[in-house]
């Protein structure tokens, strides 16, 4: 898998040596275990994904531009199996990472319990509030995208501090956004367009 990622231009050595160290597999079904290497968005239960691993780094790859690894304090909304929080726990200080679904929030307290991964802290709740106790972040970084990106988590992001995340932004396209928070303000960048499950409010 890693050798496709670099082939794809995944070029970041910090994204592919922690995506060659969370075993994939691990977090899809037994029956698709044999699917867990593909560059495939996979189903996780609930009607929800798991990113294609080629996704998942070029994100990471986003939100670490720049920076010295392991990045500061991060937030992931969306923890859905807990794959991606497992990847971003090998490069940053400390992941908190938020899930509306309670099926899902327990299958990855499951899932991680016996990678043993002290710096991940997973959240129960609904993170478009984001999670102000952990604030302010280094990095946020979304699976799940709305109408824009709330105002909560550009608040929580620490001077500095890059947010990573999909947004539908007019015309039914959903595309990746990148937000800096600078010394003197936000800035916004428009990426490619992307597939990402929708960001909902409340817990179920
Ligand atoms: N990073 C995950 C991808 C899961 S898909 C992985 O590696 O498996 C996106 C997840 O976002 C879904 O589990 C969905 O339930 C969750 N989600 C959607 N809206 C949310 C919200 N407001 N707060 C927290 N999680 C949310």
């Amino acid at each position: 898998m890693v050798r496709k990622l670099a082939a794809q231009g995944v070029s970041h050595p910090d994204v592919l040596r922690a995506m060659g160290e969370v075993e994939r597999h691990r977090f899809v079904d037994t029956a698709l275990v044999n699917q867990a290497y593909e560059d495939t968005s996979l189903p996780i239960g609930l009607g929800q994904t798991i990113s294609k691993p080629n996704v998942v780094a070029r994100m990471l790859e986003l939100l670490l531009h720049g920076r010295s690894v392991p990045l500061g304090r991060v937030l992931e909304i969306g923890t859905g199996c807990g794959y991606q929080a497992a990847v971003l726990s090998r490069l940053c200080v400390e992941v908190y990472s938020i899930e509306r679904l309670r099926g899902l929030h327990d299958k990855a307290r499951l899932l991680l319990s016996p990678l043993r991964v002290p710096n991940l802290h997973l959240l129960f709740g609904d993170g478009m509030q984001g999670f102000a106790p952990g604030a302010p972040y280094a990095g946020i970084i979304a699976a799940a995208g709305g109408d824009d990106v709330p105002q909560a988590w550009t608040d929580q992001l620490a001077v500095g501090g890059r947010l990573v995340a999909p947004a539908h932004l007019g015309q039914g396209v959903q595309s990746l956004v990148v937000i800096d928070r600078t010394a003197t303000g936000l800035q916004r960048t428009v990426l490619e367009p992307v597939q990402f499950v929708p960001l909902k409010s409340g817990v179920g």
